[in-house]
């Protein structure tokens, strides 16, 4: 009896003492999971394109919610859109946090602010420091903001001449698309740049052998889409809308097979959000949807791009309360003249697009276009914003 008394702890024991060593012997650590990464990356961003402005374009345009080109994309999200510094975002910061990863304050081009103001790398020069084509395009001045965070590096916005200086001589994207102005046709010549200024120019580029091209469209931001359909300003008659830049832009940057990286900004969403201007507002957001399509067009079946549609923050506080039917617009509150700090869409497509999902926050766009696996969103937004935020907008979105 005692004897088995004694096997029996004995084997207890050396159990127990397995179960140890399996409990506390470190294994080896997982192996990171390296996801694939897209090759190609076409960017849209709607500046100031909450969910109620891409409600209302659908109401319009088809009178029916749901029903933009890119509201069919199988993976969408909500996205947070704080700066570093407020609850309420600018573009330079929600454009620095998309292309860097880093919360900054507002106002910031792409420099570690706060920090120790160091240039923090965009997703732009990563791809071209890979070999790959880059662009940008937008319907704002080419050296405003959401471009420039993707191709600048300044303590503020409104260094413009530095902006261009940087686009022309540091960064130097194939494609700048946009608003003249501060970005001269001369200055861009001298730094081996072909400009054109107008849709001719556009059409008659080589787009088989052109390598860096300038598209330098009017002075200042380029006019209101609702202008030209109300026969209140011409300039479309010779200027080309975003749809058509960015069908020009997909063609040169397409042919370097290391692939390309494209930010597309359908920049006058916002200014006609900081008016409470609806026609304005509608019609951009109509534009812009058009140019998305065009992109899944392109895109067709491919299997290594990434197409993002989303938004830097959301301008105005809009609300829609009904529609109207097609073709008239819908019945609508404004909240403010300003930005407001509620979360913006987001649609995707291809590869890693299964990553945009629920709640995102914008610093996670540069690990899901990288391919490294998404970082948490941070935590950092001061939770007395955001219960500002969440009852000024309980109401609605
Ligand atoms: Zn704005």
């Amino acid at each position: 009896m005692k004897s088995y008394t004694f096997v029996f702890v004995g084997l207890l024991a050396v159990l127990i003492t397995v179960g140890l060593i399996f409990l506390f012997v470190p294994t080896s650590p997982p192996t990171p999971h390296v996801l694939p990464a897209p090759t190609n990356i076409v960017f849209l961003i709607g500046d100031g394109m909450g969910f109620e402005q891409v409600k209302a374009a659908g109401l319009f345009l088809n009178g029916k919610e749901g029903t933009l080109s890119f509201e069919s994309w199988p993976h969408q999200a909500e996205v947070s859109t704080y700066s570093a510094g407020s609850e309420v975002t600018d573009s330079a910061a929600a454009a620095t946090a998309m292309a860097t990863g880093r919360k900054v304050n507002n106002g910031v081009i792409s420099r570690a602010i706060p920090g120790d103001d160091r240039p923090l790398e965009t997703i732009l020069e990563r791809f071209a420091s890979m070999g790959r084509s880059t662009g940008l395009v937008t319907t704002t001045e080419i050296t405003h903001a959401t471009p420039a965070s993707f191709a600048a590096h300044t303590v503020s916005r409104g260094k413009n001449p530095e902006i261009a200086e940087c686009y022309l001589n540091q960064t130097r994207p194939n494609v700048l698309f946009g608003g003249g102005g501060t970005l001269k046709g001369d200055a861009a010549s001298a730094a081996g740049y072909t400009v054109v200024t107008d849709r001719a120019g556009l059409d008659q580029l080589d787009t088989e052998s052109v390598t860096h091209v300038a598209g330098l469209f009017g002075e200042g931001h380029m006019p209101y889409e609702y202008d030209y359909l109300a026969k209140k300003d011409l300039q479309y008659d010779v200027l080309p809308r975003l749809s058509e830049m960015s069908r020009i832009a997909l063609r040169i940057l397409s042919r370097n097979p290391q692939g390309f990286f494209l930010m597309i900004e359908g920049g006058k969403i916002d200014h006609a959000g900081h008016g409470n201007d609806l026609a304005r507002n509608v019609h951009e957001t109509i534009e812009f949807a058009r140019t998305a399509q065009l992109v899944m067009d392109w895109v067709g079946g491919r299997r290594d791009t990434l197409v993002v549609v989303t938004a830097d923050h959301e301008t105005g506080g809009l609300k829609v309360v009904c529609g109207n039917g097609k073709g008239v617009l819908p019945t609508v509150t404004w909240l403010t003249k300003g930005h407001t700090p509620v979360r913006v869409p987001a649609y995707a497509w291809g590869v890693n697009a299964h990553h945009v999902s629920g709640i995102m926050d914008n610093t996670q766009w540069f690990q899901i276009g990288l391919g490294l696996a998404p970082l948490p969103a941070p935590s950092t937004m001061p939770a007395v914003a955001e219960r500002e935020a969440a009852a000024m907008f309980a109401a609605g979105r």
